[in-house]
């Protein structure tokens, strides 16, 4: 008898059609048009004539049990038991009349989370996963964006942006945050201190040594024992290293710093996505509220809530008036670290898979 081959075990994301509102799978891709009747309100209208109203309310992101259970509870009895969370931590509730949506929105209101993030709002942050799940972060995240959500409270529930804000934090400088108007990210300032006596057992050092993008990692001897160094001069302090050999330490509380970029976008409506820029650097990584970081970040969108036009995006109203007037309109002092054009990257950067020493 041949063997038979084994099949393999799905463990991938779960059929998302059968967590839908049944309204939402009947006319899934046969939606005529849609409105906002309000703030956080999203209504949709299908091509045979269905409704359903979308509420959309602001989470902390991460949940305890017992706030996972409230929201199921408000679900239940309040909507008609269909919950989905936008990929910014904003739960969506769906109903299919329209006399629903007051009531639920003052249960939500009544329980703590904010109903709006919809159009030219500043919608929940995006970020990453902080302390509670990566071993690498520098900062938390979702304290981060607690605390500056707090202070935007009034953008979230309000429509009056000249078009959406998108913010993001990450909580190291290489790994996954996103492209946003506003970014928040560490930015660490020192190169990583070594711990010579466990690199040893501990770190692949060819791994190491080819993770640099600027080559300034090398191989040596330090007392008697295999271990590693760093061109300092070349050092540009991204903390690549740090991720696969835990004894390179980077994270500092005085020199791992909060840097503020600006003008950010994923998606192509009317113009290509952008890049960020660094508009603010080395604010000082001050928990529990950040205040500095606040500060910048409230300035920035007061600036632009008054200066740009009707629906430009944050990088294309700074893209029409200037890179300098940005500056000035801000007032953040502008520095040489902040001229970046990438050029001579070629040379600079380890884009090749070569080994250097
Ligand atoms: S941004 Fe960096 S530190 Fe934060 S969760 Fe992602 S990999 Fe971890
Ligand atoms: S990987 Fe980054 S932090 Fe580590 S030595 Fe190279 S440039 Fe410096």
């Amino acid at each position: 008898m041949s063997a038979q081959p084994r099949m393999p075990i799905e463990s991938g994301v779960p059929d998302a059609f059968q967590y839908m509102h049944p309204a939402l799978r009947r006319n899934y891709g046969q939606w005529a048009w849609h409105d906002r009747p309000r703030p956080g309100v999203l209504h949709h209208v299908a091509e045979t004539g269905e409704e359903v109203w979308t509420v959309r309310a602001g989470t902390q992101r991460q949940m305890d049990v017992y706030t996972i259970r409230k929201l199921c509870d408000i679900a239940d009895q309040h909507a008609e038991g269909y919950v989905r969370f936008t990929n910014r931590s904003n739960i969506e509730f769906i109903v299919s009349s329209a006399g629903k949506v007051d009531p639920l929105i003052a249960v939500l209101e009544e329980a703590g989370f904010p109903v709006g993030g919809t159009g030219n709002s500043v919608s929940m942050i995006s970020h990453t996963q902080g302390f509670l799940h990566c071993d690498i972060p520098a900062t938390d995240a979702s304290g981060v964006v607690k605390s500056l959500m707090d202070e935007l409270y009034e953008e979230y529930i309000n429509e009056r942006m000249p078009n959406r804000v998108r913010i993001t934090t990450s909580c190291c400088q290489i790994n996954c945050g996103g492209q946003g108007d506003i970014a928040i990210n560490i930015q660490h300032t020192k190169p990583p201190r070594i711990n010579h006596d466990l690199v040893g057992n501990i770190c692949e050092r060819p791994s190491v040594v080819a993770r640099c993008p600027v080559a300034a990692i090398r191989p040596a001897m330090v007392n008697g024992k295999p271990s590693l160094e760093v061109d300092e001069r070349k050092c540009m302090c991204c903390g690549a290293c740090y991720p696969p050999c835990p004894p390179m330490q980077i994270n500092d509380p005085e020199n791992s710093k909060l840097a503020i970029w600006v003008g950010g976008k994923n998606s192509n409506a009317r113009t290509k996505p952008t890049l960020h820029k660094l508009v603010a650097a080395g604010l000082p990584n001050n928990p529990p509220r950040w205040p500095e970081v606040g500060a910048v970040v409230k300035k920035i969108l007061k600036v632009y809530q008054e200066d740009a036009r009707d629906w430009e995006r944050m990088g294309e109203w700074v893209e029409r008036i200037g890179w300098s007037r940005f500056f000035e309109l801000t007032e953040l002092p502008f520095t040489r670290y902040h001229i970046d054009n990438w050029r001579g990257a070629r040379q600079t950067l380890n884009s090749s898979t070569h080994i250097r020493f």
